[in-house]
């Protein structure tokens, strides 16, 4: 990552415009015809879109650098699919690294160890049951770790909290560069981490990647109610408090009541984790006892039913929304969600059309990390098997992409645009951006740059 004293995209399409971009010091410092001076880089975007870098306002970090070394079998209906599944696995993830396999059940077979060892030879494996309550190690896992208990088919159940910390001390730090890179040439520079940590470790994590230049997006943090009140790194910015209502196990409104009054007494907004139906009803019931303020946020928003749009309107809520759990899961809400609670599912359109700030996200790892995804899903609103779901709720393309392109602090606001004295924090497609938005795809990404440093070129 290096950036010369200065650089300017010429011929690039800017609102509707072929202009130079001028870029120094990580800022915007021209934008229109002919910028180009003697001794800057030059980049001819030969007409392709440059917009300013997406973001994504609802992530996990940590979670989607242990995802690059797992792979999910939950959709492998039998033991041969789940070997080829772990045998793919093993010849992508790099030589001596830990294998996470999750998703694990009965129709999988057996998971001895030697198994496991057969399927990816020298490596270790750490087999997860989906339960989430019992796992499997290959020997060579089990040589890292020492002695477990293990029944005839290999499963451990319970796995106490010793043997727990051994096998993450023995997996190693999750690689947060990749993640980082991954999200530069997918064109995002910023993102907001909403997990609910309750311990400062995380955020330690975090702004150290983004110290040692791991994780060059902006990145804002959430924390959960217990760190309501703890500064941020400097290295981060401090986003709302994410407050999870549980889907099975609603909390009582007094101790939702309390966790927002957390938040305010730190002088915060909330972003309030709900994916069913009875989890909005109490936060908005929460909201009236509180009272809500303008950077409040509804993550997900699974389910609004129709007569919920207008109350989440009058209280100036933001829905932080992820379009592409239509793609991913949208073929199993069609056969699992109630007839009834279909047409709510992830709302879109007519939240926007009620004045509700709606901001694009992709709850990577839980959704598909891809924002490009997303915009296309919320225009199409198409499942991976190609059904339409919440047809009614489809947006045009250029305002599915402007989900994607508010401010960390303003998710669903204005989007950002290309301007003298902006941060360069910038991204330039292969085509213009009516070609591009015509099949929205991460393909059309051809550069990435935050702060005027190049973090993703693909030449
Ligand atoms: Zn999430």
């Amino acid at each position: 990552m290096t950036a010369p004293p200065s650089r300017t995209i010429t011929r690039a399409e800017v609102a509707g415009s072929v202009v130079d971009v001028r870029v120094t010091e990580g800022r915007i410092v021209g934008v229109g015809p002919d910028l180009r001076r003697p001794g800057d880089e030059v980049v001819d975007a030969g007409g392709a879109a440059l917009l300013p870098g997406l973001h994504d306002h609802h992530v996990h970090l940590l979670a989607m650098a242990a995802a690059r070394r797992s792979v999910d079998v939950a959709a492998c209906p039998d033991p041969a699919a789940f070997a080829e599944a772990v045998a793919r696995a093993d010849r992508e993830v790099p030589a001596g690294r830990w294998l996470r396999v999750v998703g694990v059940d009965e129709r999988h077979g057996p998971m001895g160890a030697d198994r496991l060892d057969r399927l990816a030879p020298g490596r270790p494996v750490r087999a997860q049951h989906r339960s989430g309550a019992a796992w499997a190690l290959s020997r060579v896992a089990q040589a890292a770790v020492g002695p477990v208990g293990a029944d005839a088919d290999g499963w451990i159940h319970r796995a106490d909290a010793a043997l727990r910390v051994r096998w993450a001390e023995a997996e190693g730090r999750p690689d947060l560069a990749a993640v980082g890179r991954r999200l530069a040439e997918l064109g995002v520079t910023g993102v907001t981490d909403a997990t609910p940590f309750d311990d400062d470790g995380g955020f330690g994590l975090l702004a150290a990647a983004r110290r040692a230049g791991h994780l060059p997006q902006q990145i804002a943090v959430t924390g959960g109610p217990a760190l309501a009140a703890a500064p941020a790194p400097t290295e981060l910015e401090r986003g709302p408090v994410k407050v999870v209502v549980e889907d099975h196990a609603l909390p009582s409104p007094a101790d939702l009541v309390a966790a927002f009054r957390s938040a305010r007494h730190a002088g915060r907004a909330v972003a309030v984790h709900c994916v069913t139906r009875a989890a909005l009803v109490l936060a908005l019931v929460a909201w009236d006892e509180v009272g809500a303020e303008p950077s409040d946020r509804i993550e997900h928003g699974s389910v609004v039913p129709l007569e919920l749009v207008a109350p989440i309107a009058e209280r100036g809520l933001t829905v932080v929304t992820q379009p592409g759990f239509v793609h991913a899961r949208g073929d199993r809400y069609l056969a699992e969600v109630e007839p009834d609670d279909v047409p709510h599912l992830y709302r879109c359109g007519s939240l926007i059309a009620a004045g509700v700030p709606v901001a694009g996200s992709t709850d990577a790892p839980f959704g598909p990390d891809d924002p490009w995804l997303a915009v296309r899903t919320a225009v199409e609103r198409t499942t991976s098997a190609g059904r339409r779901l919440g047809a009614d709720e489809a947006i045009a393309p250029d305002t599915a992409l402007e989900r994607f392109l508010s401010p960390l602090d303003a998710p669903g606001g204005r989007a950002r645009h290309i301007g003298v004295g902006g941060r360069a924090d910038l991204v330039l497609l292969d085509r213009p951006l009516a070609d591009a938005l015509a099949e929205p795809s991460a393909r059309h990404v051809r550069t990435t740059w935050i702060g005027g440093m190049v973090v993703h070129d693909r030449g």
